[in-house]
C-alpha cells in the first residue's frame, strides 16, 4: 500500500469491485480496501442477477458463479393466485461469494490494488475542508492515504457517504429489512423459477422469495417495509412453519441485511468524492435487486472518474458527468419505478388479489420496469382501489 493514488475506492462489492476495474483500466492508480478478510463472505443478497448483468460485464452465463439457470417466475398473490412472469433473456442464481472475487480478480487484472482486512474509519481533508483521502486501518494499525478522489461504495450502512456530507434522507420508510435462510433438501415445484410471496399478512409491504440454487437448495428470504409487531425473521419462520415443502429443509446459511428502498440522491457528487451502489441507494425499489445497478453505476463512475482526472478537475462540478449519466440512463426510470412501489405498499391484501386478478405477468415487467399505465386504468376503474391513484401521478 502507498501512500497516494488517483482514486481510493472503499468497499469491494460489486459496485466498489466494478468502479476500481474501469478506472484501472483507463490507467489511473487504483487502491480498493475491503474491511472484511475476504471478499464476498458473508452474503447478504437472494443471488438473482438477470444474464443481461452478466453479458454486460463480460461473463459468461456459465461462469463458475454460476449456481443454477432461471428462466422466470412465478409471484402468488395473498388468494394463492399465481401468476407466471416471463424470464425475458433469462438469468441465474449466483454463488456472492465467488462472484465477488471475480469482480476483484478483474479489478487486480486491470492493475487495481486491493488490501483485504483494511477498514476506513475516516476522510482526510486539506486546508479548504475538501477530501483529499483515507484514514484506514490493518491489523491494529493507522495509515494515512491520500486520493485525488475516494468512492464509498462501501454498501447500505455507508458510513463513508456521511462522513463525507452526501444529503441521505433520515426516512426509514426507505429501508427494508431483509432475513434470509439458505436452505437444502426443500421442494421447489419447478427449479428454474423464482418465486415471490406478496401479502401484508405474510410480508408487509415487501415480499417472500424462493431462489433456487440447486434441485432443492435454495435461498428463501424476506423482506419487509416499516416497522411492525415482528421482525422479518419472525415474519420469515411464520411463512416457513406453515409450507411443508419448505418446512422440511435443513438452514446451511443466515444472513440478515438491509435494502435501500428509493429516495435516491439527487447529487452523488462532492468535491473529490462520489458514492456508488448501494451506498448511494442505486436499488431497483421494485424487488430490492441491486447487483445489476451498482455494477451499471459503477461503470459510469470510472468514465466521470478518468473524465475529471484527465481534465483535472475533480470538483463536485468537475464530477458531475456521473450524476447527469446515472440520472439519464438509470435514474428517472428507477424514480417511475418507485412510485409503484408505494402504490404496492398501500395495497390491501383485498387489493392485490383484485389486482393480481386483472393483471398478467408481463404487466408485472411492466411494473418492475416503471410502466403502470395498465395499473393505473384499473385503479381508476375499481372505487375500491381509487386511493391509489395519487401515488402513480
Ligand atoms: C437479504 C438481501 C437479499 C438481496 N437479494 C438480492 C438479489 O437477489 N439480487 C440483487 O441483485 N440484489 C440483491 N440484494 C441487494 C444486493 O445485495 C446489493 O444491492 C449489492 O450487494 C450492492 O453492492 P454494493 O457494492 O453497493 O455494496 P455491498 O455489496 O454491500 O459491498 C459493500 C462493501 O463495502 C465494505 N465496507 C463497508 N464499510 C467499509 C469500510 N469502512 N472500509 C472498508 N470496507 C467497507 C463491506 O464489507 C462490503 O464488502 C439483496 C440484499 C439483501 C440485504
Amino acid at each position: 500500500m502507498k501512500d497516494n493514488y488517483d482514486v481510493i475506492i472503499v468497499g469491494a462489492g460489486p459496485g466498489g469491485s466494478v468502479t476500481a476495474r474501469h478506472t484501472a483500466e483507463a490507467g489511473l492508480k487504483v487502491l480498493l480496501l475491503e474491511k472484511r478478510q475476504e471478499i464476498g463472505t458473508p452474503k447478504r443478497c437472494g443471488e438473482g442477477i438477470g444474464y443481461a448483468v452478466l453479458d454486460r460485464l463480460g461473463y459468461k452465463r456459465d461462469e463458475r458463479f454460476v449456481c443454477h439457470h432461471i428462466d422466470g417466475g412465478i409471484m402468488y398473490a395473498p388468494s394463492g393466485k399465481a401468476l407466471e412472469i416471463p424470464g425475458g433473456d433469462g438469468g441465474a442464481v449466483i454463488e456472492r461469494k465467488v462472484f465477488d472475487k471475480f469482480l476483484a480478480y478483474d479489478a487486480a487484472k486491470a492493475g487495481a490494488e486491493i488490501q483485504v482486512k483494511t477498514e476506513v474509519t475516516g476522510l482526510l481533508r486539506d486546508n479548504e475542508g475538501k477530501i483529499a483521502g483515507v484514514d484506514a486501518v490493518y491489523e491494529g494499525k493507522k495509515y494515512q492515504i491520500r486520493a485525488k478522489i475516494v468512492v464509498a461504495s462501501d454498501g447500505i450502512e455507508s458510513k463513508i457517504g456521511r462522513m463525507a456530507g452526501l444529503k441521505y434522507s433520515n426516512d426509514l420508510v426507505s429501508v427494508v429489512s431483509g432475513y434470509q435462510y439458505e436452505m437444502a433438501n426443500i421442494d421447489i415445484e419447478n427449479p428454474n423459477k423464482l418465486y415471490f410471496y406478496i401479502g401484508r399478512k405474510i410480508a408487509p409491504r415487501g415480499y417472500i422469495w424462493i431462489f433456487p440454487k440447486g434441485l432443492h437448495v435454495a435461498n428463501v428470504g424476506i423482506g419487509i417495509g416499516g416497522s411492525h409487531e415482528k421482525t422479518a425473521k419472525q415474519y420469515l419462520d411464520k411463512w416457513i412453519e406453515n409450507t411443508d415443502s419448505v418446512k422440511k429443509g435443513a438452514i446451511i446459511e443466515e444472513n440478515a441485511g438491509a435494502i435501500p428502498i428509493g429516495n435516491f440522491l439527487e447529487k452523488m457528487t462532492l468535491d473529490n468524492f462520489l458514492a456508488v451502489g448501494d451506498a448511494a441507494h442505486q436499488v431497483n425499489p421494485v424487488h430490492g435487486g441491486g447487483l445489476a445497478e451498482a455494477t451499471y453505476a459503477g461503470v459510469l463512475a470510472a468514465k466521470a472518474i478518468v473524465d475529471a482526472i484527465k481534465a483535472g478537475d475533480t470538483s463536485a462540478e468537475g464530477l458531475n458527468e456521473y450524476n447527469v449519466l446515472w440520472w439519464n440512463e438509470r435514474g428517472n426510470q428507477l424514480r417511475r419505478v418507485e412510485k409503484v412501489v408505494k402504490a404496492y405498499e398501500n395495497m390491501s391484501d383485498e387489493a392485490l388479489d383484485l389486482i393480481s386478478n386483472a393483471i398478467t405477468g408481463n404487466d408485472v415487467v411492466d411494473l418492475s420496469d416503471g410502466r403502470s399505465a395498465k395499473l393505473m386504468k384499473i385503479i381508476l376503474k375499481n372505487p375500491r382501489l381509487l386511493g391509489l391513484a395519487k401515488y402513480l401521478k
